[in-house]
């Protein structure tokens, strides 16, 4: 592969900020480049947590699959029931959830039975103990109560046949429980997709060991691994680089052997040192933008061969507002399921005002307050790319579009919330 795809490059010979493509376009074109994995599996349910079904599943019965009890109280017919007088019935039976009655009950009788336990045969009604009075095998009944009262009828909840969940659905803990109450012990899911995660940098180092002068602790695979972990997907932990060529190469190749899609972080800016876009453009495809957002502005993107190839920016805050705003929407499509941006909400700037350049949209980290008066947001401090404690303290991220040029107290600001699951 040559070092193609020139119409991707930008210029850099008109200022700091030519050749950025817009925020909008990239999403797109990020998103554009992926294909969803064709392989399923067959996935025990209690293991599908997060994974993305590959066909509808329907019904196999009524659930609830019998006429049911929705009191603990006494089945019997309404016909016999007064509104003006107490009546007082005969009771032949007791019925506990779990037990049936095969016998049919006649006028002048009751059944005692629980919640859940199904309607015994000849009742239409169910009613419930603390209108009634037992004396022994007799049951007293106070005036009032409605024939045809508490009982759950079945397929009240879905009908046999009927549709449940659709392909494509990413599961949830009440879909993992509503496909046991089906009998499902296992369900068809596409497989996971494995996501692998490669720091590149000479002054990179593991933490655990003592800090040298001009080194800095990996925090970025700590960060990536963990959102990644979050969203459900196996990830690959491809460890670290230096700013090497070969080294690189070689990371890169061992990446796209063991995995569907590759995020690497740093090297790619326009350093002499980044050289994760030289080895991805002899190894693969690739495309290297500037995009017009802040943080992260230079990104890389690319295939190597049938792995899809997302090159983070080195600044800590700039590769996870990268990877939320860029690479998780892709790795839903690639997942099977719909490939759903942070959800968006409007809320109410509060502080001192904030400047901006224009020309970039911005990410400001903030803190996005649900109180009785609606949501307003704050922003929690400095703003550096590379400065995490302001993002560990966000819950959000407000959007300030790229010509605006201030936010003042009382603005309304459309806010974004940080969500890694
Ligand atoms: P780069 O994009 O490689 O020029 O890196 C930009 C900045 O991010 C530099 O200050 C790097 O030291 C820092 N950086 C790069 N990779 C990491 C990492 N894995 N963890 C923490 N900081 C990093
Ligand atoms: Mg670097």
């Amino acid at each position: 592969m040559s070092h193609g795809c020139c119409d991707d490059e930008p210029h850099q010979s008109h200022g700091k900020n030519s050749g950025m493509i817009p925020y909008e376009e990239a999403r797109v074109r990020v998103l554009e480049q992926v294909r969803p994995l064709s392989e399923t599996e067959e996935t025990p349910v209690r293991d599908a947590l997060g994974m993305v079904l590959s066909k509808d599943i329907s019904a196999p019965f009524h659930v609830p699959n019998h006429d049911n009890s929705a009191m603990d109280g006494y089945a019997t017919l309404g016909a016999d029931l007064s509104t003006d007088a107490p009546v007082t019935l005969t009771v032949i039976a007791d019925l506990p959830a779990g037990d049936r009655l095969t016998q049919t009950i006649q006028p002048g009788e009751a059944v005692r039975i629980m919640t859940g336990a199904p309607i015994p045969p000849g009742c239409d009604t169910v009613v419930m103990q603390e209108v009634t009075q037992r004396d022994g095998d007799q049951v007293t009944i106070a005036p009032g109560a409605r024939p045809g009262g508490h009982v759950r009828p079945a397929g009240e909840d879905l009908r046999a046949g009927e549709t449940v969940l659709t392909r494509g659905t990413r599961l949830q803990p009440a879909d993992l429980g509503l496909l046991t109450s089906l009998g499902f012990a296992k369900v068809p899911t596409y497989r996971k997709i494995r996501v692998g995660v490669l720091s590149t940098g000479n002054e990179v180092v593991e933490a655990g060991t003592p800090l040298k002068p001009g080194q800095v602790y990996d925090s970025n695979r700590t960060t990536l691994l963990a959102a990644l972990t979050a969203l459900g997907v196996e990830v690959v932990d491809l460890g670290l680089v230096g700013d090497n060529l070969e080294a690189t190469e070689a990371a890169l190749k061992r990446g796209m052997e063991k995995s569907d899609a590759l995020l690497s972080t740093g090297g790619v800016s326009v350093g002499d040192y980044d050289l994760v876009k030289v080895a991805l453009a002899k190894l693969g495809k690739i495309h290297f933008w500037k995009v017009a957002m802040k943080p992260g502005k230079p990104q890389a993107y690319g295939q190597l061969g049938n792995c899809a190839f997302f090159g983070l920016p080195g600044n800590p805050v700039s590769g996870m507002v990268t990877y939320l705003t860029m690479v998780r929407p892709a790795l839903f499509k690639m997942m099977g399921t719909e490939p759903q941006s942070l959800r968006q909400v409007t809320a109410v700037y509060r502080g001192p005002d904030v400047k901006k350049k224009p020309g970039r949209l911005h990410f400001v980290r903030a803190q996005l307050h649900f109180e009785p008066d609606g949501l307003w947001v704050t922003s929690t401090g400095p703003q550096g790319s590379g400065i995490l404690s302001s993002m560990s303290k966000a819950n959000a991220l407000m959007v300030l579009p790229e010509q605006i040029r201030t936010i003042q107290e009382g603005d309304k600001v459309e806010t974004l919330l940080i969500d890694y699951a």
